[in-house]
């Protein structure tokens, strides 16, 4: 599994692994879990553009941007959208 799903051993993996036990299977088929999470965590500035094109061919996009928007992901590219797209995806939809 990816390092930025919290792996088990993280602060924030202690953290929802004792407060809440969401199901977070579909995290498996994460294509970012085999390229690592540089490229979904690109200094500021930087092109997202290689992990839009990742997520682009990610069998779960659809539910990791439900995730991403569920958990106001703040940071990264998640579902194929960057966080000015998600901020703006919020701000249309409510
Ligand atoms: S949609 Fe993108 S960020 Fe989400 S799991 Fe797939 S590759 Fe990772």
């Amino acid at each position: 599994m990816s390092e930025r799903f919290s792996p088990t051993g993280t602060l924030l993996g202690m953290f929802t692994d004792t407060i809440t036990t969401p199901d977070l299977t579909w995290q498996r088929e994460a294509l970012c879990a085999q390229t690592g999470a540089d490229f979904f965590f690109p200094e500021p500035g930087s092109s997202v553009r290689d992990a839009k094109r990742i997520c682009g061919l990610c069998p779960i996009r659809s539910a990791c941007l439900d995730y991403a928007l569920t958990h106001d992901e703040r940071f990264g590219v998640w579902g194929g959208l960057s966080e000015k797209e998600r901020l703006h995806l919020r701000r249309t939809s409510s």
